[in-house]
């Protein structure tokens, strides 16, 4: 827990957010600025910087970040139309919030490559 990031604040409760899943690891919330129909953050609740931050004993909660955006995309009625996950890592990438999050995007048809 990192007092001064937004999503360990989320990831507790300390912030509001609209959840769509959680369990001891993980923590799933709507995107307050959504860039498609379906646009959900998956992160898990021990602070990680970036994907590029992840450790040896970092590997099953990151594993399992995926599979809980797999669930969502389930429970959200993507799964048959199609969706992404994304991690944007880093400045370049557009990274705005330094505590790892997977984006799961879906419900619009996507643009590649992503701009
Ligand atoms: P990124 O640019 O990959 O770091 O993504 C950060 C995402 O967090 C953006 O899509 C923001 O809309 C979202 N975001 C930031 N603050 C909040 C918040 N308080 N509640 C919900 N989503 C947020
Ligand atoms: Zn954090």
């Amino acid at each position: 827990m990192r007092s001064d990031c937004i999503f360990c604040k989320i990831g507790t409760g300390q912030i509001p957010s609209r959840v769509v899943y959680q369990d001891e690891d993980v923590f799933a919330f709507e995107d307050g600025n959504p860039q498609a129909p379906v646009h959900v953050l998956v992160i898990p609740k021990r602070h990680i910087d970036a994907l590029s931050d992840m450790r040896d004993g970092d590997h099953a909660v990151v594993a399992h970040l995926l599979e809980v955006g797999v669930l969502i995309a389930k429970k959200k009625g993507i799964a048959e139309s199609g969706y992404r996950i994304v991690v944007n890592n880093g400045q370049d990438a557009g990274q705005t919030v330094f505590h790892l999050h997977f984006h799961v995007l879906g419900g619009r048809r996507m643009n590649w490559p992503p701009g």
